[in-house]
């Protein structure tokens, strides 16, 4: 499995890890079960949420035990992103996960509290020991300049964003900011969801020649051309073992620049929105 520097000086994480937004609503031994797979693989950054119903609870059963192989990251609401509205809220997830710490914690998109607030309230998590960095979720090149500001360089350790084959507006200039100021980019709804490309149309086909070329499968294809730039992880999400181990294998799936032109062909870019896409 490829790592990457989770944000400056931050420690090695799996390129691809593992999403969990509505990993609580289907059958919860087959999801452990595929965390822990997952885990197995190599796919040791999990991903969560207050926001994910009882997806907490569950890693926390697929952790038990093995806390210390995995970099547990998970997000405060902004409605409760306030000073003491962060910390009550990262008490509450650490108590569902059954842990002492979260290696990074997130604002999950910009509300109206004052960023300030919420970055005290971060840096007071982390003097307390009960997170290890922050960072931020859903934020345009302006959100970060203005947080930039606030916490200074080196602080902001990640960005989790909206990404897959027929998303690619982050390219445009947030994963250009991110590499300039060292702050990871975490890319989200990697398959579009729930809206992968049929086998059937164009853009499948050329997912599926080049998988044929590596013996591998479309899904790994999409994923190893998301994370091929150096500040760029991803985050699937599966909820069986036999999917977590395919998205596994991503992580040693490199193409070639013929290939990745291939599919910057068939998923263009697009112009840059005016917006930032989020879900
Ligand atoms: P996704 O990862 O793009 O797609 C999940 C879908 O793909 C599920 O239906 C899953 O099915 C299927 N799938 C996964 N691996 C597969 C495989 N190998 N073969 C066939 N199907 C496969 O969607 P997502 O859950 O929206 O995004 C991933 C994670 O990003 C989330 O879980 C969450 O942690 C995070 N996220 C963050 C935000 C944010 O605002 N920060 C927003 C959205 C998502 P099964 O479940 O049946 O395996």
């Amino acid at each position: 499995m490829q790592t990457k520097a989770f944000g400056s000086n931050g420690p090695q994480v799996s390129a691809i890890g593992q999403g969990t937004w509505y990993l609580d609503r289907g059958d919860r031994k087959a999801a452990v079960a595929a965390l822990r797979r997952g885990l197995d693989a190599g796919m040791t950054h999990i991903d969560t949420a207050e926001m994910y119903g009882d997806a907490e609870l569950v890693i926390a059963d697929a952790i038990a035990g093995r806390r210390d192989d995995v970099f547990l990251v998970s997000k405060v609401l902004p409605s409760n992103a306030s000073r003491r509205g962060t910390i009550t809220a990262c008490e509450r997830s650490l108590k569902r996960l059954k842990t002492d710490r979260l290696d990074c914690y997130l604002l999950h998109w910009r509300g109206t509290y004052p960023l300030a607030e919420t970055v005290a309230a971060f840096d007071e998590l982390i003097a307390a020991g009960k997170i290890r960095s922050w960072g931020v979720s859903n934020f345009d090149t302006e959100d970060l300049d203005e947080l930039l500001d606030i916490a200074g360089e080196g602080k902001i350790a990640c960005n989790q964003v909206l990404y897959h084959l027929r998303e690619r507006a982050i390219e445009h200039a947030v994963i250009p900011w991110c590499a300039q100021h060292g702050v990871a980019v975490v890319a989200y709804s990697p398959f579009g969801h729930n809206d992968f490309p049929a086998a059937s149309s164009k853009g499948g086909a050329v997912l599926q020649s080049i998988a044929q070329a590596h013996q591998a499968t479309p899904r790994q294809v999409a994923l190893s051309f998301l994370a091929r730039a150096p500040s760029v992880l991803t985050i699937p999400k599966a909820s069986s073992a036999e999917h977590a181990t395919e998205n596994a294998a991503a992580g040693d799936l490199r193409l070639s620049d013929r290939e990745i032109a291939a599919l910057d062909e068939a998923f263009p870019r697009g112009p840059k929105p005016r917006s930032l896409p989020m879900l």
